[in-house]
């Protein structure tokens, strides 16, 4: 008997300052990454899909990103940040704190 199924995997890969499209709100964001992977007998073997997702902190609206916009997010997130240089494409950077 052949045991198969997916696993899924959640990673955080950066907080960002964005506005968020449902609150309006420039909220910190959590840019997650979802690999499902395929398993037999419970090990993990290849990923099936990997999905790219924001997420609003302060409204918790989820909002699909591609794999695209996701690397170029996270290179914001590094890049810019706190006394980075940045690149002065997000007009809002105050920092949220709740
Ligand atoms: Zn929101």
């Amino acid at each position: 008997m052949i045991i198969f199924g997916t696993k899924g995997y959640l990673y955080q890969l950066a907080i960002l300052t964005l506005v968020c499209a449902q609150c309006g709100n420039p909220a910190a964001h959590t840019l997650r990454k979802r690999v499902t992977k395929f398993t037999l007998f419970f090990v993990p073997l290849f990923p099936v899909s990997t999905k790219y997702t924001t997420q609003c902190t302060f409204c918790g609206a989820e909002q699909k990103v591609t794999k695209e916009q996701a690397e170029q997010l996270q290179a914001q997130a590094i890049g810019g940040g706190q006394g980075g240089q940045g690149y002065g494409q997000q007009s809002q950077q105050q920092p949220y704190q709740s």
